[in-house]
């Protein structure tokens, strides 16, 4: 049935870069076997799911939507895609995605955008785009992403879907081709709260392949979500961040913003305001955080080990050959950021720019500290917009990365957080979404709170 509906519709949204028929319909077909046969199922055990083109999947391209991996086919699974297939996942496809997940629109795809299934001519957010977009236009009942800076929850927001970025460490970047090492995380798309549960305790949990993993169980996520359903939320204390709303937001996602916090209280929940002064700093901390690890990440595209090789005309050098390869085969925002980050990290510069932007970083860190000794969770509007237009923000970076004004914070501190919808605003109809935080491994109250909010 997914099949069928990507075939009908995908062609107008374009979420998927690749649909591996084939494995597809094996895979649902081994799985109906095991049930068939009365042997043990997972609890997604051939649930279909499409996976963001920037995990590693043995025999499966992956192009992270650059056209400098056109054609590379890795020869091993990340971790989290082995653990779909050892569960029974039937993988429908790759799905598209900003260049090297840099963007909030997946214009900056080299294979064409993706478009919002609530309204062709918007954007579905990104990075991520395509993995939300498969999940709100019903061409995947769930989908993985990737949140380095808020490709997860902001693709949720304005697509109407459900995004969750875990703790960072919480699980496996073995095989996620990395943007910013520091920041990146692997989390589940899907349509409810319960969902990203069942997938979360799925792809969860230690891997001694990434050294950044963390050695702690993933949690009783799915009983946190029955915690939430029951509707009662007293006894929880919840913070709103006041620097996370006001100017800059759109009233439509600030009015049904406040609805779910009037949600909480009802829910028994008691609200306080806390301040994170910080925060104000994380959106320029971000991009020379950002830049500077991927600037060094990206060095390995050098036309020797993958993909793309442009051999210019006559006898070049192995210098030429990288930079017509490069020139080629990365696009604008990726040169943009590659710039910025090795001036970043130049000799002259380390200290005040990538030195005083750790230092911000751990002021961040300590915001959420201090916030979270008044209050179990936090909570804001996910983005400050909802789906603009397509080519609307495309030339105007600036523009483009104060989408992820609310979600960067979290990334720089580590902790995790979900993106639930919180209706339609009034404005154009369209969906937006509310983020909860929680401290570090402390994942299950995102979702007792994000259970009770839908
Ligand atoms: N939009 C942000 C950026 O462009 C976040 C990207 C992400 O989370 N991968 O960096």
């Amino acid at each position: 049935n997914h099949l069928d509906r990507i075939a009908e519709v995908d062609d107008r949204v374009h979420a998927f870069l690749q649909v591996d028929t084939e494995g597809a319909l094996a895979e649902a077909a081994a799985s109906d076997e095991r049930r068939a046969a009365g042997r043990p199922l997972s609890a997604l055990d051939g649930v279909p799911i499409a996976v963001k083109d920037v995990l590693a999947t043995r025999g499966l391209p992956t192009t992270c939507g650059s056209k400098i991996l056109e054609g590379w086919v890795p020869p091993y699974d990340a971790t989290v895609v082995r653990k779909l297939r050892e569960a029974g996942l039937p993988i429908l496809g790759k799905t598209n995605m900003d260049e090297f997940a840099m963007g909030s629109s997946t214009e900056h795809s080299a294979y064409g955008p993706t478009h919002n299934p609530w309204d062709l001519d918007r954007i579905p957010g990104g990075s991520g785009g395509g993995s939300a977009a498969a999940v709100a236009s019903y061409e995947a009942p769930l989908a993985l992403g990737t949140d380095t800076g808020g490709s997860i929850r902001q693709p949720g927001a304005v697509t109407g879907t459900v995004g969750v970025k875990p703790t960072y460490g919480g699980v496996s970047r073995y095989g996620l081709v990395a943007l910013a090492n520091s920041l990146d995380q692997v989390g589940p798309v899907t349509r409810t709260v319960e969902d990203a549960a069942l997938l979360h305790e799925l792809i969860g949990g230690h891997d001694p392949l990434d050294s950044t993993s963390i050695d702690a169980p993933v949690g009783d996520l799915v009983g946190a979500v029955r915690a939430g359903q029951s509707g009662d939320l007293s006894g929880v204390r919840i913070g709103v961040v006041k620097e996370l709303g006001g100017e800059g937001y759109q009233p439509g996602v600030l009015a049904r913003f406040q609805e779910s916090v009037d949600l909480m209280v009802g829910a028994g929940a008691e609200v306080v305001e806390v301040s994170c002064p910080s925060f104000v700093h994380a959106l320029a901390t971000y991009y020379l955080i950002l830049p500077a690890e991927a600037s060094s990440n990206l060095a390995k595209f050098d036309a020797m080990r993958y993909g793309l090789r442009v051999v210019p005309e006559g006898s070049p050098s192995a210098e030429e050959v990288m930079r017509a390869t490069r020139d080629a085969g990365f696009g604008d925002e990726v040169k943009r950021r590659i710039i910025l980050g090795t001036y970043a990290l130049s000799s002259g510069y380390y200290d005040a720019y990538y030195g005083q932007a750790q230092k911000v970083r751990t002021l961040i860190t300590r915001d959420f500290d201090a916030a979270f000794g008044q209050a179990d969770v936090l909570v804001s509007p996910t983005a400050p917009t909802t789906a603009f237009k397509l080519g609307e923000k495309l030339d105007d970076p600036l523009a483009m990365y104060l989408n992820d004004l609310a979600t960067i914070p979290a990334n720089l501190a580590g902790v995790p957080g979900i993106s639930v919808p919180s209706g339609l605003a009034d404005e154009d109809g369209l969906p937006a979404g509310v983020q909860v935080l929680a401290p570090a491994l402390a994942d299950d109250r995102v979702y007792r709170v994000g259970a009770a909010l839908e």
